[in-house]
This record gives C-alpha cells, sequence and structure tokens, in this order.
C-alpha cells in the first residue's frame, strides 16, 4: 500500500489542492491522442481558445475512496462517461471514449493513491473529468481541436453541518431553458445559477429550488442537486421535467434502484410546487455525488413556507434508510448486487 500523504483527513474543506498527477488527453485532426499522465498542473491555451468564446465546455464529478476493507474503489464511473459522452454530443465536442474515460479515472487514482483519504474519515478523492475547446474560433462554430482532461483532489464533506436539514428557497431565476441545456454537465449551467445562489446565502438559504422555466409551475431541482420527496404514504416521489431540463444524477438514478430493492415504492413523475405547498410530502433531500442525501428542513417562497415534518432537524427515516444503504454499498459493508463499486486498487 502506498504511503499516504502527511494531511489532516479529518478536517479537509471542499477546496482545490493539487495532487501529484492529472490525466490528459488532446484531440485534434479528427482523433484524440493516446493520453498520459501529467504533473503539470497548469493549460496554456491560445487566446482565441473555442472555451474563452462560446464556452464549449462539459464536466463531470465523481469520488475515489477507501472501503471498509482497504480497497481504493470507485462509484459506477460507466455511468460518468456515458453522462460525458451526452454532455459532450449536445456541445457539438467529440464524445472521449467511454472504456478510455474509465481506464483514465482508473489511471489517475492509482497514480494518486496516496491521495486517497482513508476509510472512515469523511473525506474522499473528487475526480473531476472535463473537456474544453482548445482550437481557435472566432466565428461561432465548435472548434475543432479539444482537451479532456481529469483533475482529482482529496476534499472533505460537502456539507459540513453533517445531516443537520437545510433550507431552500425558489429561486426567482431559471436555472435551465425549456429542452435546452439542464439535462447536459455544463459549465454554463453553473455559470448563470453563480448570482442566484449567492443571493440564496446571502439571504440565509443553503441552495435555490428552480420550478421548470415554461410554466413556473413543477419543481425540478436545484443548482448541482436533484431533489427527491417521500409522501405521506412513505412513497420515494421523484420530479420528472416535461421539458427534459433536470440533470440526470448518478446518484438519484442509484437511490431509486436502491429503493426498488428495498420494497420501498417510488413514484417518478411531475411534482407541481402546488403539491409541495399542500403538505403532501414529510421528507425532502438533495441527492448528488457529494454528499450522497442530504436532508431539507424547509423551503420558503415569499411568504409561503413549507415544512418536512419527519426530516425538518435531520434526516427523516425513509432518506436516511435509503442513504445508509448506499453508503454501506459504497463502503463495502452492504452486498454490492448491482456490481457499482469498481475496484482500483487492493
Ligand atoms: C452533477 C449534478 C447533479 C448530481 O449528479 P450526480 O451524478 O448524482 O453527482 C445534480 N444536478 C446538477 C445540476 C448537477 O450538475
Amino acid at each position: 500500500m502506498t504511503e499516504k500523504k502527511d494531511l489532516d483527513w479529518g478536517s479537509l474543506d471542499f477546496s482545490y489542492r493539487k495532487t501529484d498527477y492529472s490525466y490528459v488527453s488532446n484531440y485534434k485532426d479528427g482523433a484524440w491522442d493516446e493520453g498520459a499522465l501529467t504533473s503539470d498542473h497548469t493549460i496554456a491555451l491560445s487566446e482565441c481558445a473555442g472555451i474563452f468564446h462560446y464556452c464549449q465546455e462539459v464536466f463531470e464529478g465523481l469520488k475515489a475512496y477507501t472501503t471498509q476493507d482497504g480497497r481504493i474503489v470507485c462509484f459506477r464511473p460507466d455511468m460518468n462517461a456515458q453522462r460525458m459522452a451526452d454532455s459532450a454530443e449536445r456541445l457539438v465536442m467529440p464524445a472521449f471514449p467511454q472504456d478510455r474515460f474509465v481506464e483514465a479515472v482508473e489511471q489517475v487514482v492509482r497514480a494518486n493513491a496516496a491521495w486517497v483519504p482513508p476509510f472512515g474519515s469523511g473525506a474522499t478523492l473528487y475526480v473531476r473529468p472535463l473537456m474544453i475547446a482548445t482550437g481557435d474560433v472566432i466565428g461561432v462554430k465548435p472548434a475543432t481541436e479539444y482537451q479532456f482532461r481529469i483533475l482529482v483532489t482529496p476534499v472533505g464533506p460537502y456539507f459540513k453541518g453533517g445531516d443537520t436539514a437545510v433550507k431552500l428557497c425558489v429561486s426567482p431565476y431559471d436555472r435551465a431553458a425549456p429542452h435546452g441545456t439542464g439535462n447536459i454537465k455544463a459549465g454554463l449551467n453553473y455559470a448563470m445559477s453563480l448570482k442566484p445562489g449567492m443571493d440564496a446565502h446571502a439571504a440565509g438559504y443553503a441552495e435555490n429550488l428552480y420550478l421548470d422555466s415554461e410554466s413556473r409551475t413543477y419543481v425540478e431541482e436545484t443548482g448541482g442537486a436533484n431533489v427527491l420527496f417521500v409522501d405521506r404514504d412513505g412513497v420515494l416521489v421523484v420530479p420528472v421535467s416535461h421539458t427534459d431540463s433536470i440533470l440526470p444524477s448518478i446518484t438519484r438514478r442509484s437511490l431509486v434502484q436502491v429503493a426498488q430493492d428495498l420494497g420501498i415504492a417510488v413514484d417518478e413523475r411531475p411534482v407541481a410546487w402546488t403539491e409541495v405547498v399542500s403538505g403532501a410530502f414529510v421528507e425532502c433531500g438533495l441527492c448528488g455525488t457529494a454528499a450522497v442525501i442530504s436532508p431539507v428542513g424547509e423551503i420558503h417562497d415569499g411568504d409561503t413556507v413549507v415544512v418536512f415534518e419527519d426530516g425538518h432537524e435531520s434526516s427523516g427515516p425513509v432518506m436516511r434508510r435509503l442513504r445508509e444503504t448506499l453508503t454501506g454499498i459504497q463502503a463495502g459493508t452492504i452486498e454490492d448486487v448491482h456490481g457499482w463499486v469498481r475496484t482500483i486498487c487492493s
């Protein structure tokens, strides 16, 4: 086993720290090169590179971590490979081949094994694949050259408060246009959610809840996490978008499968904001790679306050059970019947 770096794993926050290696591959003349590890954590680009002008950028996020029995693993990297290919296609970027994506994740995590936090620390090695247009573009069109890169960085838990329920507010802004780019992982979706996010934080909220921008009727998601509800019959209710503007969270899709495995009923359907206001739901949670599920205790919309009775202070019973099951599968303490956990080093 590699000797670990001398870090205080328990007190890491969610910020960037350079590690030993990143992975890089360049696309030119219609093909990806063979790709390699690099210890250069900078990128030198032409001022005319497409990324700077028309924002051709897509990214992914997953984590590598240590299981109870000491393996370094990651969770469903094939799903990130697929989603990044889908994101790239939407922005007319060449997909990085999916098998090579998974190999590159393994290669860069292995090379940085000393940076993978130990089991039980709560920390993980965050893996951030990204792709940018590097070729010169001045007229509006897709570039002909691209860079695919993976950086890794050790991070602590995303939400410092642990299992403390957070408050959301309904945003006066929209996150994604109907049939736009809300269903892909593109940096441009985040650029425009920064102001609403800062406003929400300044007003004391953890995040914004966005409604569908076509009718402002249905619940979509927050700036960076999908939302889940539990109704009064214990059914897990998962919002679906009429306008295809919810990001397909891998955590959410995994939790739906976990719920089915546990015999929890799942209803995936459009969820009207008025239904949330009517008190139909007793639990609410946000899901994503970083936090798995974090509990939402209240959602405010002007003077309207929705309180989730069974998860007001911390996770309610259904969310808790889902989170404990999924994190148990991830940690290797619960059997991984679907083959989701991929061993990188044992
Ligand atoms: C990445 C992301 C999520 C969470 O997806 P996971 O695959 O579960 O990490 C949710 N919403 C948005 C907008 C995202 O960018």
